[in-house]
């Protein structure tokens, strides 16, 4: 058998050893790490060879008698000078090179050694000169670590490498064989699939196969996250791909996927559990044992020695869970901690790990879309082909936009200049005071355009340049002073720091995808607004990230129209589109229009009554649990009032601001079989999506707003910007976005084929043909005045 692996992958299992050592030390970004390898070669010979492509094999014995195991190792070594005979491997650093962990020396020695070898193989070689060239990006400076070896030598260490990883590789492999065998013949654990799942299944399957971008719109209740799972799993053979990505926007959504994958493998069977390693990527804060603490050995007892510990934590979390436990290896947040707490590793970094080696990452967008993400640097670094699942993708507007977003508040700064730091370090609070004269000198630009004397304001021509050229310095000498002493955890300018380096990043990436915004709040000083770089259209970002998977498939309920989504998320011209039709029938859900109403934010008083008594007559009509959903707190509050004053017998309950999960999970439980009331909420909030009341649990919802965002100099810029890029400023900034809400806290009502409901959509603007457009086809909006109730 062959297995293929990269020099760095090789290495990094091989021979990393010691502590785990996130201490703050600043590292050159991507752009001064290719800046910092162009200038080593520039200083080199004209014969200087970089980047040269290597490549060689290793044949020995697998795990079993008779089984020989052949590696294919390859990578690419940074530079070959052939007149001086010497091989280099070219690391760029900032601050103190004394101070590097000797497991980041052990790795870069033994890739440079690997790369030596292929050389030397290739090239017929018989001794070579191996060089670390550590390039210090500030000081231009190069420091050359050189070992001259004979090829015999070179070829010893190569030889070492691989035999430590043939075991693993073989397990490796033998794990892929069984896991392709048994997804190629999974079967729908679901006995038959619902109405609109098949569709959905094979749309995701055809996509899967052709390589594609898909955009499925398919309706609540035919189980899309099981009807996107399966096709995707069983294309994963045929496609030879090697990890899929599930990624959703709520945690509700990843446990939905990891109970589907659970049922998918079903009972074991003839002696096993399916051979699919499932990982769920937590959040570090929920991961972490010891918080507070730095991810360094000296602080963090988990981080001592982690290398050393960790292949036995991994073989110990990927052993194969013995029968009768059924299902797939599940490596989930329990899992991954009792492996790491065995062996004394932090659960958060073993997990991270683990994605190298699991089938399937259940995780947050994050993990996959945001500028650094963790699943798509590993699939770019070790050339993984992969498919991803996008649960719940409308949200992936917003959260993109949020991803490529970088604001700067000025208590940051504030908190930063009253460090210790830049009360000791006369240079960093030299920086930081120039920053601070940028800021107000920007800010007396600014005229108060709001009310008691509040500003804001876009940056026509880009970020200004003053306080960008004061953020380049500051965070220059604040870098330079962290990189020197890494020793000194400084919070507030660290926190400062990262998010200038972030705002920076997002300013040099500017372009007609973002706007750069002043906002100043009433009342407040010059120095006193935050500036922001704010992304309006993710598409640029998110293009690339669709163009490195070989498929994928985002799905939700409401994904129209689809020409919105495509455009705002960037996916392929190519890409492929299926809007699954309802499993529901009409006559299960009235729709009614209340027409004599308008919600608009100048009648909302007068409107609070109107609603009360219609919600009232509803509810007489037909007692049972409702749910009733606003714009606003404010306005919610103002409706619950009339009603509580005028149908003082209703029982009614009401969503609060910020309300904690346990207070999330009363407010749910008072949707019984047996209970009667009205819970008042608001669009777009905890209870407008994502959750799940069936039967008599929810009978009806009234829609007393078309979630429009508000009218806000903000939202008006959106506008203007969609205007310019779209042709559709208004639908793309407003009634689209709101629309989508409004649909979504509908779709609570019919959850199952036997459920039978109404909607009440409140405000006149609903029997608008253009609005009434965006409403699921299979809705029957009533519009007759004999509905006014
Ligand atoms: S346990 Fe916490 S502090 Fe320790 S290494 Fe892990 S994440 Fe860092």
């Amino acid at each position: 058998m062959t297995y293929t692996v990269a020099v760095r992958e090789l290495c990094e299992f091989t021979a990393k050893a010691g502590d785990l050592d996130l201490r703050f030390t600043p590292a050159p970004t991507a752009l001064e790490g290719i800046a910092g390898h162009a200038a080593v070669a520039a200083r080199r010979g004209a014969g200087y060879e970089r980047e040269l492509t290597l490549a060689g094999d290793w044949h020995g014995d697998g795990p079993g008698e008779g089984q020989p195991l052949h590696l294919h190792v390859r990578g690419r070594a940074d530079g070959f000078d052939a007149a001086a005979g010497r091989l280099e491997e070219v690391k760029t650093f900032k601050g103190r090179l004394d101070r590097q962990p000797a497991s980041h020396r052990a790795l870069h020695w033994a890739q440079a050694k690997v790369y030596g070898w292929l050389l030397c193989e290739a090239r017929q070689l018989d001794t070579l000169e191996v060089a670390l060239v550590y390039f210090d990006i500030a000081t231009q400076q190069e420091t050359v670590l050189a070992e001259r070896c004979s090829a015999a030598e070179l070829r010893a260490h190569f030889d070492r490498q691989c035999r430590r990883f043939a075991d693993w590789a073989a397990q490796e492999q033998a794990h892929r064989a069984a896991r392709d065998a048994a997804l190629s013949a999974l079967a729908f654990p679901f006995g038959g699939f619902r109405t609109g799942q098949r569709p959905l299944a094979e749309a995701v399957y055809r996509a899967a196969t052709a390589g594609r971008c898909l955009l499925a719109q398919a309706p609540t209740g035919i189980g899309k996250t099981a009807g996107t799972l399966f096709p995707q799993l069983r294309a994963l053979p045929g496609q030879r791909l090697d990890k899929l990505f599930f990624l959703a926007a709520k945690t509700s959504g990843r446990q939905v996927a990891l109970n589907a994958l659970a049922r998918m493998a079903g009972p074991a069977k003839q002696g096993g559990a399916l051979p699919l390693r499932v990982l769920e990527l937590v959040a570090r804060d929920k991961a972490c044992e010891y918080p507070g603490q730095a991810c360094h050995g000296d602080a963090c007892p988990l981080a001592r020695g982690f290398y050393d510990r960790l292949p036995a934590a991994r073989a110990q979390a990927l052993a194969a869970p013995q029968p009768p436990v059924p299902g797939p290896l599940a490596l989930d947040q329990a899992h991954v901690r009792a492996a790491a707490l065995a062996h004394g590793v932090c659960p958060y970094y073993l997990s991270q790990e683990l994605a190298r080696w699991a089938d399937v990452m259940v995780g947050d967008y994050h993990y996959y879309f945001d500028l650094g993400a963790l699943l798509h640097g590993l699939a770019q670094a070790n050339g993984w082909r992969v498919a991803l699942l996008v649960d719940e993708a409308h949200n992936l507007v917003e959260r993109g936009r949020g991803m490529y977003t970088a604001a700067l508040a000025p208590g940051l700064l504030y908190d930063a200049r009253q460090s210790p730091t830049a009360r000791s370090v006369p240079a960093v609070k030299k920086a930081l005071d120039r920053i601070r004269r940028a800021w107000v000198a920007l800010d007396k630009t600014i005229a108060p355009d709001q009310p008691q004397g509040a500003a804001y304001a876009v940056q026509e021509g880009g970020f200004p340049p003053p306080l960008l050229a004061a953020l380049q310095q500051g965070s220059g000498t604040v870098g330079e002073h962290f990189a020197e002493h890494p020793e000194q955890a400084d919070g507030a300018l660290q926190t400062f720091y990262l998010e200038a380096l972030h705002l920076l990043r997002m300013a040099e990436l500017l372009d007609a995808h973002s706007l750069v915004d002043v906002q100043r709040p009433a009342g407040a000083a010059p120095g006193g607004s935050t500036i922001c770089v704010r992304n309006i259209v993710p598409a640029p970002f998110l293009a690339p990230r669709w163009a490195a998977a070989h498929t994928a498939t985002l799905f939700s309920a409401t994904l129209s129209p689809g020409h919105y989504h495509a455009d705002l998320l960037g996916l392929p011209p190519d890409h492929a589109a299926i809007d699954v039709a309802s499993p529901f029938a009409a006559r299960q859900l009235q729709v009614q229009v209340a027409r004599h109403i308008s919600t608009r934010y100048a009648h909302r008083a007068a409107s609070a009554g109107p609603i009360a008594d219609l919600m009232a007559r509803q509810f007489a009509e037909r007692p049972g649990n409702y749910l009733a959903f606003f714009s606003s707190y404010d306005y919610l509050a103002q409706v619950a009032e009339a009603f509580a004053r005028r149908h003082p017998q209703l029982p009614h309950w009401s969503q609060s601001r910020r309300m904690q999960e346990a207070e999330q999970r009363a407010f749910l439980e008072r949707f019984t079989d047996a209970s009667e009331g009205i819970g008042f909420a608001v669009l777009g909030g905890a209870f407008a999506e994502g959750i799940d009341l069936p039967g008599r649990r929810l009978i009806g919802a009234f829609l007393s707003t078309l979630g429009l965002p508000q009218i806000n100099p903000v939202n008006e810029q959106i506008r203007a910007r969609m205007e310019q890029l779209f042709g559709a400023g208004y639908d793309y900034t407003y009634l689209y976005p709101g629309l989508q809400k409004v649909v979504q806290a509908a779709g609570r009502v019919i959850r199952t084929p036997q459920d039978e409901g109404v909607v009440h959509l409140i405000d006149d603007r609903f029997a608008r043909a253009e609005v009434r457009r965006l409403l699921p086809a299979w809705w029957h909006v009533d519009l007759s005045p004999t509905q006014r109730m």
